[in-house]
């Protein structure tokens, strides 16, 4: 920016100002090289829109603003425009921009680089001493409500058949015509799968090289009909929103939408992320979450976590890198998970959910209490809902009273583990894990990532990782203050 006569305003802002701190510590550059790729070569933007539209995105989720006030609110604001590199006289880009470089620019990029730049900033610092991560996972509400499965199987039928025929009217009386249904017909939603499966059929014979909105749709309706969980409404969920999934917070307490599962240091800082559907397990997150830290070149020598991550397989994993395991243990997670296919243990709710969906009603442990070798954890299904289940065959007997599922609780291998949970040293660092239930309420509470802003994966991942990059950079400066000698 070439500074104007009016730029003489910006020194109105006090030295001691947060956006004065972070455009003094935080290299910014990065997001040219990162955002290269998505603008043509000589016919692109100005060379210093990528950063500016990157500022603008990072003060948004910093004071927590739509697109549109971000933009009114930067014009007047002093400070921002300052932040932003313009000067006060100049105007700021159209709110639509923003969309459009989050959508385009930011979502053709390498995403995951959002992270990796600002933890080897923090690292290029000496911000990160310690050798230990905490993992946890937390949950965003999707941004659309979750459907009913006919409503899910109607609304997608129709996204598909309004999508082909908009751009080949002539192919609508070749594409099969949506079914009557009567009022509570009982075979309604199978009807409309059937329906579906043969629109998405006759599209892929009459269009064989479709592409761009119609591939989505087309690979939307496929999802849905291959979904086996979706008619008993455990599945997909939503036309709209496919990728959400419906989880437990708690034993009562469900949500629809998807989880955020991090990594953090003791000086917490986020090193490493994974976004996934609300449905999925926490424990199988651990590898992934340690090998983005490892890549960093974080040395860790500690892992802290509840005992979701208490699996076998995690444990072996963390002793073969000589990593100690602050992890509980729960004799359902650490015994390897469950065995027959389908079946996931919720540690959250403390139930089995089933291959179609359905969680146990109870559970009670079986066996001798003198010897652990042969005790069971056995967990029981409503047979109502067996009777009528499709998924029930080599499931579920006809006529049987009781369906369930026994988890065997086998304690000698985890001898060694068991002793150290005892340990005062183990309870003293596992003093240590609440800290990042504070990192999950400030990206939630203070920032927005309690609930999606857009709809997918993928939008959620970039919603996630843009949060993550502002929290980090508001406690890399924390620690830069600690830092400073005080007068
Ligand atoms: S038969 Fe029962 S336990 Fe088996 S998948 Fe169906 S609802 Fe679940």
């Amino acid at each position: 920016m070439t500074a104007s006569f009016h730029a003489e305003l910006y020194k109105l802002i006090p030295e001691s100002h947060l956006l004065r701190k972070i455009h003094e510590v935080v290299d910014f550059s990065f997001v040219h090289e990162l955002v290269r790729c998505s603008y043509c070569e000589y016919y692109g933007r100005p060379a210093n829109e990528p950063e500016l539209l990157f500022r603008l995105l990072f003060l948004q989720i910093l004071y927590g603003l739509s697109d549109e006030r971000m933009i009114q609110d930067a014009q007047v604001n002093l400070a921002y425009k300052w932040f932003i590199g313009l000067n006060p006289e100049e105007a700021l880009p159209d709110a639509s921009q923003l969309s459009r470089f989050r959508n385009h620019r930011l979502g053709a990029s390498q995403i995951d680089e959002l992270l990796k730049v600002i933890v080897k900033q923090c690292i290029e610092k000496g911000l990160i001493k310690s050798k230990a991560l905490i993992l946890d996972s937390t949950h965003s509400l999707a941004a659309s409500q979750k459907q009913r499965a006919l409503d899910v199987l109607r609304d997608v039928a129709k996204r598909l058949l309004r999508t082909v025929v908009k751009k080949h009217p002539k192919l609508e009386k070749k594409l099969p015509r949506q079914p009557e249904l009567k009022k509570d017909q009982a075979d309604a939603e199978k009807v409309m799968l059937h329906y579906l499966a043969q629109l998405g059929e006759s599209v892929e014979i009459l269009l064989p090289d479709h592409e761009g909105a119609i591939s989505e749709k087309l690979q939307i309706a496929k999802q849905i009909v291959e979904d086996e969980r979706l008619l008993a409404n455990k599945g997909i969920m939503s036309a709209i929103d496919p990728e959400a999934r419906f989880g437990w917070k708690s034993n009562t307490k469900s949500f629809f939408g998807y989880k955020n599962h991090i990594a953090m240091t003791e000086e917490e800082i986020i090193t490493a992320v994974e976004v996934t559907g609300g449905s999925s397990d926490d424990g199988k997150q651990l590898p992934n979450l340690l090998k983005q830290s490892l890549e960093l070149g974080l040395e860790v020598k500690e892992i802290l976590g509840d005992t979701a991550y208490s699996g076998k397989d995690n444990l072996s994993k963390l002793k073969a890198h000589e990593i100690q395991a602050i992890i509980p243990l729960n004799p359902i997670v650490h015994n390897g998970g469950l065995k027959q296919e389908g079946f996931e243990y919720n540690k959250d709710a403390d139930f089995v959910l089933c291959p179609a969906g359905e969680h146990s009603i109870r559970k009670a442990l079986q066996g001798s209490k003198t010897s652990g070798n042969s005790r069971s954890l056995v967990f029981y299904f409503n047979v109502e809902k067996c009777k009528t289940c499709p998924l029930r065959e080599g499931c579920y007997k006809p006529e049987s009273k009781s369906k369930t599922y026994s988890i065997r609780i086998i304690a000698e291998q985890f001898k060694d583990h068991m002793a150290f949970e005892k340990s005062e040293s183990f309870k003293k660092r596992m003093k240590r894990r609440p800290i990042i239930e504070h990192k999950n309420a400030e990206l939630k509470r203070h920032h927005g990532l309690a609930k999606a802003k857009y709809r997918g994966l993928f939008r959620m991942r970039m919603q996630t990782l843009l949060t993550i990059f502002v929290v980090n950079v508001k406690r890399m400066i924390k620690l830069m203050d600690k830092m400073q000698p005080t007068s």
